[in-house]
């Protein structure tokens, strides 16, 4: 992989007539590339605006002629695609795609493994894709003779009402902005530029089987696997940073990473003025030998960064928010040139890791049903890291890694008492004891960061009781008033909007 995807996001518009694009507005930072397509043998025409980290972005985007495409991430089953369509090694992700959708059409995007959200036009289609997490989020807003797509909603939100925008079956409706839809996790939405209809096409769907398998088997198979996403994720040339809370997850990844160079790696854990898990995390750094680093953060400052956090990941779901705010201060905090950082984000949803539940049943039930409502939540957005200029990857949520640990039985995830069974099993020989048998910690508790936005609804007024109402109604405001509204994060008083969203809930 380079150190960085060649762009991190983009806005686009592929019209027939006039109305071109609105002002780029991204949380993403980077510079922006201007491009301006017409097409052989189509009546469409395509502006955009390419949101990258280097001096260009060649490399996300490829234009043959008669079809476009824009591509932000990165793919990572590129030798595999490489050979199937028989493209060079130096093709770009843009035009792997660009060489599979030649091949197979909107059938490419099932073979796709990767970090990314795409567009592609061709003819009078608009084709919108997301990866199978939908871990790039995308959003689309069509109408006869102009859609609009983009990698944040916030960059469409100017673009006005929709006239006569289409329903669009089987996409989420986004709040507060009238005819704007979220492209679903794994799949691709087929647009045609005259009538702005919208055909939704699956490309990815997780497992609904389990399988039953010998504790030694699948305790291999979760090893390899996921030594084979970290290996996938890590830069060419330089060292990657492993975003290290000391638990399992993310020890896991640091040690596979550390395991697979020579040169090591960076580690860098976060902590409050209030909750720290530093102790923890030094542990994994010493057996490790990483170049390590710990930052900490004034629990107002964290509460400050709510706005941004919103801003970034374009989430209404307050316990999302909740996770990403350290994450966010952690990111913005980081300082140094643009990294590539490597996280244990999301294990526990396929594992069940959150879910303190012993009875079998019940715990597959949680599973199933996490895996069933990620969707639309935006926890794996990139945009919480590319704010401040760096690319985050998740190796969980790599496709494989993600249906091996979903489709595994729940008796393998609990067992002999211990959550994430299987997991823990495949970490003994690479980390110390206390860390493969550390019960779970997330981190909004270890870092105070749900006790400390608590206390900010309390301080409001908020009873004991009306805390998560109250939480959800703020990260609604928050919402409302950056996303929607356009008003800058660092413009927005928490306080005010806090007490507002107490007094509104008791009125
Ligand atoms: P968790 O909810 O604990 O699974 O957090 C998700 C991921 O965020 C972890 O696997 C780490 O990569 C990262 N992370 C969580 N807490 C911290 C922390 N205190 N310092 C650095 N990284 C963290
Ligand atoms: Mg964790």
């Amino acid at each position: 992989m380079p150190e960085l995807p060649p762009a991190f996001g983009f806005l686009a518009s592929a019209h027939t007539g006039g109305g071109g694009l609105p002002a780029p507005v991204f949380a993403t930072r980077g510079r922006h590339t201007r491009l301006d397509a017409r097409l052989g043998g189509s009546p469409v025409e395509v502006d955009a605006v390419l949101v990258h980290p280097g001096a260009d972005a060649a490399g996300a985007h490829a234009c043959d002629g008669t079809t476009l495409v824009l591509f932000a991430g990165e793919i990572h089953n590129r030798d595999e695609i490489r050979a199937a369509a028989d493209l060079p090694a130096s093709a770009s992700d843009a035009e792997l795609v660009a060489g599979l959708f030649e091949k197979y059409a909107v059938h490419a995007f099932r073979i796709v493994n990767g970090r990314y959200a795409a567009l592609l036009v061709t003819g009078s289609r608009v084709l919108a894709a997301t990866d199978h997490a939908g871990s790039v989020p995308l959003y689309v807003r069509p109408e006869p003779g102009r859609v609009l797509v983009a990698t944040e909603v916030k960059a469409l939100a100017g673009a006005g009402a929709v006239v006569r925008g289409a329903p669009v079956p089987g996409a989420r409706r986004v709040r507060g902005l009238t005819g704007l839809h979220q492209v679903p996790a794994g799949a691709v939405l087929d647009v045609r530029t005259d009538t702005g209809a919208v055909t939704v096409h699956r490309t990815w769907a997780p497992p609904s089987h389990r399988l039953l398998m010998p504790e030694d088997e699948a305790v291999a198979r979760v090893r390899t696997a996921l030594e084979r996403a970290v290996v996938r994720r890590l830069p060419a040339v330089g060292r990657p940073l492993v975003v290290l809370s000391g638990g399992i997850d993310s020890s896991a990844v640091a040690a596979l990473a550390s395991g697979a160079l020579a040169s090591g790696i960076d580690t860098l854990s976060m902590g409050t003025d209030t909750s720290d898990e530093f102790p923890q995390a030094r542990v994994v750094a010493a057996h490790l030998g990483s170049a390590h680093r710990e930052v900490t953060i004034a629990s107002a400052d964290l509460l400050s960064l709510l706005p941004h956090t919103v801003h970034a990941c374009e989430s209404t779901d307050p316990e999302v928010v909740e996770y990403l705010l350290p994450l966010t201060a952690l990111y913005r905090r980081m300082g140094g040139p643009p990294r590539r950082v490597l996280t244990g984000y999301g294990a526990d949803i396929p594992l069940g890791g959150m879910h303190r539940e012993d009875r079998l049943p019940n715990l597959d039930t949680a599973v199933a049903h996490d895996m069933d409502t990620f969707d639309g939540l935006n926890e794996m957005s990139p945009v919480l890291s590319t704010a401040a200029g760096h690319w985050s990857t998740h190796p969980y949520w790599d496709r494989d890694v993600l249906e091996l640990l979903t489709s595994l039985e729940a008796g393998l995830k609990r067992r002999h008492g211990r959550d994430k069974w299987v997991l823990r099993a495949a970490m003994t020989e690479l980390l110390p004891a206390e860390t493969v048998n550390r019960p779970k910690l997330g981190v909004h508790e270890g870092s105070g960061t749900t006790a400390s936005f608590s206390a900010l609804v309390r301080r409001a007024g908020a009873a004991e009781e009306e805390v998560a109402a109250f939480k959800a109604r703020v990260v609604q405001a928050l919402f409302d008033r950056t996303v929607v509204g356009g008003v800058h994060p660092d413009e927005v008083d928490i306080e005010e909007i806090v007490a507002k969203a107490v007094a509104e809930g008791r009125g």
